[in-house]
């Protein structure tokens, strides 16, 4: 708006001036464009140019991709959720080694399941466990003649596999290292992953119900052996065949008495339940070495169907804390077997007079052992020992050491049995058995029974006479030249 300014200068004529008057200018309206209208037009320039418009639909193309690619993970994460189930296993579980045999194994060989289910594992993995044969193929007999067998196993591999369980039922594998974590034996930790349908849950039941069995069947006429690998029980080796009680030939009604005894413990425990006795039975065995002390507890365990889970207390690393945790988690269905127990007492003598060694076990971490809080509930010990002499009077007490025997050195009735079982079958009318033992009466072997006062008192073991018959296998006679090896050989310095 604009107002003229009004005139300063009045008329000098004396005429009525005009009265000044105010105009109100209203401007009208410029007709050129607004500025706003410009822009869009060179939007519009933009938009036309071909270059930039298809630069800005792909744009929008990913912009949509990306929500797209985060609307599938979370609804694949979703489905997941709702529609998988996933089982992690760790190599710390007993079922891992389960899980991975049975994924490796046949189990309907008619229809050619085996290479159904392989050759969907890409990767694999390799066990391999070797044993020696005698040319006979019977395993542990050893001999120059013994052949190697090796026998492998077929694993999965680390990585991602898929297997068909049955038609229409997939199982997804997955068997990863576990970061830098180690097993309490220091092998790296692993878990195994089993990835299915929700829907196919129910497979899982079988899947752990059929690898246990598989697991047992392995097992099934064999005895395991579990030894101490740094904090915890591992098998020792594979699992061996069970070993015939009659097998080992121990002096007359000695075998009988301890196999009654352990039998009529394993019938009573309501007995001790009810009247609140820890449920325990501990044995002492004694003796010179090779006697088959060992040997005994072994098949003894393979009578009752159980594992042997055995330490040497004179082992280096064997200290009382270890000991203790060992047997807190002692295996299920176990004979503990503690061999050389006078090394614990021997180290308090000799080496710690207050009793205690950070290295070694003492005599309190076994008695504890035996019987403190670390001792379990539910147990059958063996002890065995080369010098009786050597233990602590405090070990022999009900719920330590129950029943203790001596397992001597060989004695006529054993002599005459090990002969038996080696040569029963050849040995027409026993005549080569009373040669047999005639010859080791001449030579004192059976303490002193020699007609001949010079011949001095003298003793042979059982491992002896059973080396002596597996040399001569099948000969009575090179046995009896030969029975004088079975004299002790003594070194002189
Ligand atoms: P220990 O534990 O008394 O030292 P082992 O049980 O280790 O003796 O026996 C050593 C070897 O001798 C084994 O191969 C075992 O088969 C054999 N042996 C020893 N004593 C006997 C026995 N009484 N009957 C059968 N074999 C025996």
């Amino acid at each position: 708006l604009t107002t003229p300014a009004p005139s300063s200068t009045a008329p000098t004529n004396g005429s009525l001036a005009p009265t000044p008057t105010a105009t109100l200018a209203i401007p009208t309206p410029s007709p050129t464009p607004a500025p706003a209208r410009s822009s869009i037009l060179g939007l519009d320039a933009l938009f036309t140019n071909p270059v930039f418009a298809g630069g800005i639909g792909l744009a929008g193309l990913g912009a949509a991709a990306a929500f797209g690619r985060r609307a599938l993970i979370s609804g694949a994460a979703l489905l997941r959720r709702q529609l998988l189930v996933n089982i992690e296993i760790s190599k710390r579980d007993p079922s891992y080694n389960w899980v991975l045999a049975w994924l490796a194994q046949p189990r309907d060989t008619n229809t050619g399941f085996l290479a159904r289910r392989l050759t969907r594992l890409r990767n694999l993995s390799i066990s391999t466990a070797t044993k020696s044969l005698s040319p006979r193929g019977v395993p542990d007999e050893g001999g120059a003649a013994a052949k190697i067998h090796a026998d492998f196993r077929v694993q999965p591999g680390f990585g991602r596999h898929v297997v068909r369980h049955a038609p229409g039922v997939y199982i997804a594998v997955n068997r990863e290292k576990a970061g830098t974590a180690t097993t309490a034996t220091g092998e790296p930790h692993e878990t195994l992953t089993l990835t299915l349908l929700w829907m196919h849950r129910h497979v899982l039941a079988d899947v752990f119900t059929e690898a246990h069995a598989l697991a047992q069947s392995f097992q099934q006429g064999k005895t395991v052996v579990y030894t101490a690998r740094k904090m915890e029980w591992a098998v020792l080796g594979k699992p061996r065949l069970k070993r015939p009680l009659g097998s080992v030939i121990l002096d007359e009604g000695v075998a009988e008495g301890l196999v009654g005894d352990v039998k009529e413990f394993l019938r009573a425990q309501q007995w001790y339940t009810d009247r609140g006795v820890p449920y325990r039975r501990g044995y002492l065995l004694y003796g010179p070495p090779g006697t088959g002390k060992t040997s005994f507890i072994q098949a003894l365990a393979g009578e009752l169907d159980y594992s042997v889970a055995m330490i040497n207390l004179s082992e280096v690393g064997m200290t009382d804390d270890l000991l203790a945790q060992l047997l807190t988690q002692l295996p299920e269905k176990s004979i503990l077997l503690l061999e050389d127990v006078d090394a614990a007492l021997v180290n308090r003598r000799q080496r710690d007079p207050d009793g205690y060694s950070g290295r070694t076990v003492t005599a309190s971490g076994l008695l504890n052992a035996l019987d403190g809080l670390a001792a379990g509930e539910d147990r059958i010990a063996f002890l065995t020992t080369n010098h009786i002499d050597r233990l602590d009077p405090a070990l022999i007490r009900p719920g330590r050491v129950d029943m203790m025997v001596r397992i001597g050195e060989a004695t006529r009735y054993q002599a005459a049995q090990m002969w038996d079982r080696y040569y029963g079958d050849i040995d027409e009318g026993d005549k080569g058995r009373e040669r047999f033992l005639r010859r080791l009466d001449e030579l004192g072997l059976f303490g002193g029974d020699s007609s001949d006062p010079g011949v001095p008192r003298r003793h042979t073991s059982t491992a002896a006479i059973q080396g002596l018959f597996q040399f001569n296998k099948g000969d009575m006679e090179g046995a009896i030249k030969m029975a004088e090896g079975l004299i002790p050989r003594t070194f002189e310095p």
